[in-house]
């Protein structure tokens, strides 16, 4: 399965309900076989872009290409692609092997053979043992694996995923993502996976697409991202960064690449004003040049060989190399 996956392109896509621009002329190339997570808050477009691709909304302006072929008006059964919804969208009254082969009998697969497809996609998933039961004996993982399942049946060249793991709870989650992502190694087709939850991208993510408003504001390997954030929403966004106003422009800097030190060294004097046990770290928030507000992320061995208190007048000390010029 792992030959010549194709590459999926949007070129310039733009969706609108109405009046509202819910998605505005976005281009990106998702790397074949890539896993790929679309991120950014609540209503910023990223539902809308996963649907378009899905082939579940029209697109209202622009072009989906997968494998240099216009898929953008082909029903969904027909583009290569296939969606696992948030809800799993599971049939109540038919078992975990008729749920995963069901689009096989829409396609007129006769019984035998569609039973021994979802056989094998129900090995994939681990689920084999449990083929004839109904969705409601399972729990929220099992049915999460039927939904992949059934969406992998198709073979399609992109899986798409729609914030697959917020149903669950926080353990299973973490247990869920480590599995999507094993899962997607073993295929080795593409993945674009839509989450609100930085930690999720993340871990998962060969690439990460941040969208805001509408737009892309960024796209990169999760290291580029994190380390490098080119906006001030992604710095804030992705978390675990401070913007600084510097004289020559607005700056992103990881907490962890700031050290404090006595008043009068560093770059910059500051005020603690609080302090946060993590555990692996303490979370120093200081104020700098009257009014901006920077927290540091200290190794916590190396607080409590000098502790600090909120008032006490510190030097913040960074690496120029460390700074990253924001555009925006
Ligand atoms: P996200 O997935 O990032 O939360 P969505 O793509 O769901 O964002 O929504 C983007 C914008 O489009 C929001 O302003 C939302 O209210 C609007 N929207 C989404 N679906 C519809 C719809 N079916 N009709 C009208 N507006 C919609």
């Amino acid at each position: 399965m792992t030959a010549q996956i194709k590459e999926l392109e949007l070129v310039s896509v733009t969706k609108r309900y109405g009046a509202t621009v819910a998605v505005d002329a976005i281009s990106h190339k998702f790397r074949p076989g890539g896993y790929a997570c679309l991120l950014g808050p609540s209503g910023c477009g990223k539902s809308s872009t996963l649907r378009m691709i899905a082939g579940h909304e029209i697109v209202s302006d622009g072009t989906i290409l997968l494998g240099g072929a216009d898929i953008s008006e082909l029903p969904p059964a027909k583009r290569g692609t296939a969606m696992m919804f948030q809800n799993y969208a599971l049939f109540p009254h038919l078992s975990v092997a008729e749920n995963v082969a069901f689009s096989l009998k829409m396609r007129g697969v006769d019984k035998r053979e569609r039973l021994a497809k979802a056989g094998e996609m129900l090995e994939l998933v681990d689920l084999s043992v449990l083929s004839d039961r109904l969705p409601d004996q399972l729990s929220g993982g099992q049915q999460q694996r039927v939904a992949l399942a059934r969406a992998l049946i198709t073979r399609p060249q992109v899986l798409l995923l729609d914030e697959p793991l917020s149903a669950l709870d926080p353990f299973l989650r973490i247990r869920m993502r480590g599995e999507l992502r094993k899962l997607q190694r073993e295929l080795g087709i593409s993945f674009i996976h839509v989450t609100h939850g930085q930690d999720e991208a993340l871990a998962l993510a060969d690439e990460i697409v941040v969208m805001n408003d509408a737009v892309i504001e960024q796209a990169g390997t999760a290291r580029e991202v994190f380390n490098a954030p080119t906006t001030a929403f992604v710095a804030q966004f992705i978390g675990g960064h401070n913007v600084i106003a510097l004289p020559d422009g607005h700056f992103a800097i990881r907490s962890d690449a700031i050290g404090i030190a006595a008043p009068d060294a560093g770059a910059m004097q500051g005020n603690i004003l609080g302090v946060e046990y993590q555990g692996a770290h303490v979370s120093v928030s200081a104020m700098i040049a009257g009014d901006q507000e920077v927290s540091a992320l200290v190794p916590e061995g190396d607080f409590f060989d000098n502790p600090l208190n909120p008032g006490d007048q510190v030097g913040l000390i960074w690496d120029p190399a460390n700074l990253h010029k924001l555009t925006a």
